[in-house]
């Protein structure tokens, strides 16, 4: 390796994993280089989050990051971890020094079929970050209020808009978003295509939201005519816009093997649709990306908390290590091919291609033994699994 890789370790059972996974199936192979984040809750508290931020800062500067799964506090952790504060989200704080839109895609294997029939290549939701109503302002409304829209200008003139008279109680709810947001958010997305060399689809409401929605499909459009149509033709993809209800249609008889860029709200709610009809959310890996090209990959799953309570008990757990995993090689390939390493390229599709030859050979963790259609299914441990992938590993790189 050149540039080293930006490790932002994590929580739970996720974090034994993430050493597992280096010392089982990285460090024996590569010369592993990364620059170490802890993100651990324990060192997030100590150094007041800084470490988040610095960990950020540190991937625009070498352009690849790998993460593992973090604890998002609420008050119980605040209780179990005695902490200063009740510290924000880590990937929404590095979302936001990135600027980046998030791609989930399932890592699809033979033996387990997707729910929906058609599929047959994996579909890759693009999820915008920024506003509606994750930055909404809401309000009860009580009967006989007028509600209204105002819009106070810089030079202090007024724009107002009657929402309703109410007559009995109601609710108010009110959204926004950005131009620049928009359009890095649809720049994240054409690249991204381009890089996969996957069609892109885009899909809002316009016909009923004319001035809302419809300026996300106006923005879209602009950059595509201007910045990427002919690049997309050049690849031999699409850029396609419809409705939203159209696109869920479309998409449950698709086979697949396309980009879906949603709202916050539609990616919120149809990548866990995508997800569970793929099979398993620990399959699913999800990689941010900057308008500017910065990439930082992992697991779309949390820090399983449940397994790692066992895995503290002394029990053995059999957690599927695969969505980490595949953070990793997503960003180790990522890494070679940006600094022309055809060798640590090759070894990140190595290492995917032997984790899923275990799968095929009917070796898995309990997740997955509950979905496949193999009859010779052997259920295996956390470590076992990664020793078993080590194995056909060792076959592919001999
Ligand atoms: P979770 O870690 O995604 O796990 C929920 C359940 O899904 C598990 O109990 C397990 O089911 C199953 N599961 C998830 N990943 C699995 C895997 N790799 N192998 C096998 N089974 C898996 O969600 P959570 O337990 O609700 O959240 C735990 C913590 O993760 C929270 O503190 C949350 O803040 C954090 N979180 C972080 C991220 C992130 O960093 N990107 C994302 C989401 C949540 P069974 O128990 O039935 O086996
Ligand atoms: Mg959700």
């Amino acid at each position: 390796m050149k540039t080293p890789l930006v490790e932002m370790d994590g929580d739970e059972m996720t974090r034994i994993i993430w050493k597992m996974i280096k010392d089982i199936l990285l460090t024996p192979y590569i010369d592993l280089k990364t620059e170490y984040y802890d993100l651990g809750l324990k060192h997030r508290d100590e150094t007041g989050d800084q470490v988040t931020v610095d960990s950020a800062e540190a991937t625009k500067k070498y352009g690849v990051a790998v993460k593992c799964a973090t604890i998002t506090p609420n008050a119980d952790r605040v209780k179990e971890y005695d902490l200063k504060e009740m510290w924000k989200s880590p990937n929404g704080t590095i979302r936001a020094i990135l600027d980046g839109t998030v791609f989930r895609a399932p890592i699809l294997v033979d033996s387990i079929s997707p729910f929906v029939k058609p599929w047959k290549k994996p579909i890759t939701i693009a999820r915008h970050a920024y506003g509606d109503v994750y930055k909404d302002v809401e309000t009860r409304v009580p009967a006989g209020a007028k509600a209204e829209l105002v819009v106070t200008k810089a030079d202090g003139s007024e724009e107002r808009k009657l929402i309703h008279d109410f007559k009995g109680d109601g609710i108010i709810q009110g959204m926004h978003n950005l131009d620049g947001s928009i359009a890095s958010f649809a720049r994240a997305c054409f690249n991204f295509a381009l890089d996969q060399k996957q069609d892109l689809w885009f899909a809002t409401k316009d016909t009923i939201s004319k001035q809302y929605d419809h300026r996300f499909k106006d923005i879209f459009a602009e950059i595509f005519e201007a910045e990427y149509k002919e690049k997309f033709a050049r690849a031999g993809i699409e850029y396609f816009y419809t409705l939203i209800d159209d696109a869920v249609a479309r998409v449950v008889r698709s086979e697949g093997g396309f980009i879906w860029a949603c709202k916050n709200y539609d990616g919120d709610v149809m990548s866990d649709m995508v997800a569970t009809a793929f099979g398993s959310l620990a399959m699913m890996t999800s990689v941010l990306v900057s308008p500017d090209g910065v990439y930082e990959y992992e697991a779309a799953h949390g820090t399983v908390q449940r397994h790692y309570y066992k895995h503290l008990k002394g029990e053995k757990t059999s957690t599927n290590s695969m969505a980490t995993l595949f953070a990793w090689t997503g960003a180790l390939r990522k890494r070679g091919e940006l600094d022309s390493l055809p060798a640590l390229t090759q070894f990140a599709d190595q290492l995917e291609k032997a984790s899923i030859q275990t799968i095929e050979d009917g070796v898995m963790t309990g997740d997955l033994a509950a979905l496949s259609s193999l009859s010779n299914k052997q259920t295996v441990d956390t470590e076992a699994f990664l020793r078993e992938i080590q194995v056909r590993l060792n076959r592919l790189l001999a």
